[in-house]
């Protein structure tokens, strides 16, 4: 059995038996406590005769069976067994984990550290983001689909591209989905996928991850704004059932949902060049790139972490920045025909500072203006000559987002660090265990 059935007025007085760990150990004279956690991470109190428990050490595995019996004095809900049997599976080595440890040795301890309760909950919000989110796209009529993760071209720029070497050629972890969702939405209409994206990030940033799960989608005959009602829909559908399906792991984590109770659409359109203003009326700097000097934000500069922080500093739901100048986008973002130099493009900022979390928009469908855009970037496009085939057959105007799953994650659990919010992190110093 497991905790969750056992705390239950129904079991009192009656004899049950459970397998688990042993999380917390309280030895005493006559009686010992043992705080239980089983395979679900739920945790309750055994009490045992000392002398039956005398060889027992953190994290040893056990079984008791024994008597359920309710006691407000008892901790996680009033509930406690009273145990006759105990069967011992392994008496555990010292473990190297106690009460207060530095985060450095949380991370080398990774595999350990999954059996914290902090670690648990973030885990089980995780898991319910990952379903929600599919359940999303199955219940919409988009088709699940999964895309080559060993690439030969860049979606995001060269800079943060892993190489590898594949057979006797180079190759690419990559970095979305996007260009082969592209190609599928000629057959299979409004596609999504889960799958890795791998990014060489080289700065140290509390956002940003050498690993992500990458949620994607891709349609064709769509526009910007219905690429945005898409991405709120999604989101709030995510961020509702979460809450309400890990109500009892956010309230161990002290994460306050009230903010995340009035997550709805529609999602405020922020135009860049308003939020530029913004950013400007309330005198914000960027650094330069000595890092150094400082000088105001312009047009035309990208929105760094500080200046997306500032815009959602006061907000409670997220937002859209929308129409970012083409030259701080990627290749296949299109040009808005009534703005010369404006993508038909969006990134979804996170409420209080969490920033990004989703990018999307329109694609550049058009054969002559997506090569003008890799040349000027310098990309070849014969790099990309089964991507441009796509512009040759049967072009249409079509569109999609991803969503970094860890930000949206982050966001939700109110995780100081993006590394919190994966079990297994690969950062830049990091990819062990
Ligand atoms: P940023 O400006 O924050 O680096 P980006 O513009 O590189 O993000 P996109 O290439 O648009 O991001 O990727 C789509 C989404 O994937 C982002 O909105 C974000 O949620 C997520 N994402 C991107 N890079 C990372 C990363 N290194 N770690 C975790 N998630 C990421
Ligand atoms: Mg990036």
């Amino acid at each position: 059995m497991r905790t969750g059935e056992i705390k239950n007025s129904s079991f009192v007085g009656k004899e049950v038996t459970i397998r688990g760990w042993v999380h917390r150990l309280r030895k005493q004279k006559e009686n010992s406590f043992i705080l239980l956690r089983d395979d679900r991470g739920g945790v309750i109190q055994c009490v045992l005769s000392t002398d039956k428990i005398a060889a027992l050490t953190i994290e040893s595995s056990i079984e008791i069976t024994g008597t359920v019996s309710q006691d407000p004095r008892a901790p996680e809900g009033g509930f406690e067994i009273k145990g006759k049997e105990l069967k011992i599976f392994n008496i555990a080595a010292e473990y190297p984990i106690g009460e207060y440890q530095s985060d450095e040795l949380l991370l080398d301890k990774r595999h350990l550290a999954l059996r914290t309760r902090k670690m648990i909950a973030i885990a089980k919000v995780r898991a319910s983001v990952l379903h929600f989110g599919r359940q999303w796209f199955v219940e919409n009529g988009w088709m699940e689909v999964t895309a080559p993760i060993i690439v030969k071209g860049a979606v995001e720029g060269g800079s943060t591209l892993f190489k590898l070497r594949y057979f006797d050629q180079d190759a690419y972890l990559s970095q979305s989905a996007q260009l082969y969702l592209e190609a599928m939405i000629f057959s299979l209409g409004p596609v999504w996928s889960l799958t890795p994206s791998f990014r060489a990030e080289k700065s140290r940033t509390v956002r940003h991850l050498a690993e992500f799960s990458h949620l994607e989608a891709e349609a064709p005959w769509v526009d910007l704004e219905d690429i945005l009602r898409v991405e709120e829909k999604l989101v709030s559908y995510v961020v509702h059932s979460t809450i309400e399906e890990r109500a009892e792991e956010l309230e161990f984590l002290k994460r306050d949902i009230s903010d995340l109770q009035k997550v709805e659409p529609p999602f405020e359109r922020l135009p860049y060049s308003r939020a530029i203003d913004i950013l400007r009326s309330r005198g914000f700097q960027i650094s330069e790139d000595d890092g150094a000097t400082k000088r105001s934000i312009e047009f035309g500069d990208d929105l760094s972490i500080e200046s997306e922080r500032e815009l959602t500093r006061e907000v409670e739901k997220p937002i859209f920045v929308v129409g970012y100048p083409i030259a701080v986008k990627p290749f296949y973002v299109k040009e808005d025909p009534q703005h010369h130099g404006i993508g038909l493009t969006a990134d979804m900022l996170a409420p209080r500072g969490f920033g990004e979390i989703t990018s999307g928009g329109q694609r550049e469908d058009n054969i002559d203006s997506i090569t003008k855009r890799m040349l000027k970037e310098g990309l070849n496009p014969e790099a990309y000559a089964w991507y441009l085939d796509l512009r040759r057959y049967g072009s249409v105007p079509h569109g999609g987002f991803g969503l970094g799953i860890e930000r949206l994650v982050r966001w939700i659990t109110n995780a100081e660090d993006i590394k919190d919010t994966v079990l297994f992190p690969r950062t830049r110093s990091r990819v062990e265990p």
